[in-house]
């Protein structure tokens, strides 16, 4: 196991990969950050331009059952908030899914299971690499165990 690194030092590294396809946000806090946004003249480069685009409906991981999709600064990405310097500009107001990261937390009411985002499978030097793919095998080891243990008593 490597030693732990936090997120910020090995960005350089990284280049932010969770950040390439920008993230759903609910609704009501897409509105509070464009506010944000709008009100501070170090975004004046973002200021007029759309700052989210697809919505969808998700009562399961969004208090208001509608989320939208931060716009990304290109087509190929990234998300239009992460800085040249692979920051997030918007730090103090990300939407929830990126505080979270690398799990994604359903609402308390929720019968879904907390999620892991799949981004780290595609870069090996996100620090959660090998952390998240130890705790996927588990997982599908214990799968693979419990159905062979139902296969077994069912015959
Ligand atoms: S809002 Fe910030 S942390 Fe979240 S995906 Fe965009 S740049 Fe990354």
């Amino acid at each position: 196991m490597k030693p732990y690194r936090s997120c910020v030092t090995n960005l350089h590294i990284c280049k932010a990969n969770c950040c390439k396809n920008g993230v759903w946000v609910d609704v009501e806090q897409a509105k509070m950050i464009e506010e944000y946004v709008n009100a501070r003249p170090e975004f004046s480069d973002l200021h007029g331009k759309t700052l989210f685009a697809e919505y969808d409906d998700d009562a399961d991981y969004f208090p208001s059952g509608k989320c939208i999709g931060t716009a990304l600064a290109s087509p190929e990405g990234p998300c239009i908030f992460l800085g040249q310097d692979y920051k997030c500009r918007i730090y103090e107001v990300r939407p929830h899914f990126c505080a979270d990261y690398p799990f994604m937390h359903p609402l308390a009411e929720s019968n879904k299971p907390v999620m892991i985002d799949n981004m780290f499978e595609e870069d090996k030097n996100c620090i959660y690499h090998e952390l998240l793919s130890a705790t996927l095998k588990s997982i599908e080891e214990e799968k693979a165990e419990e159905a062979a243990a139902k296969a077994k008593s069912a015959q």
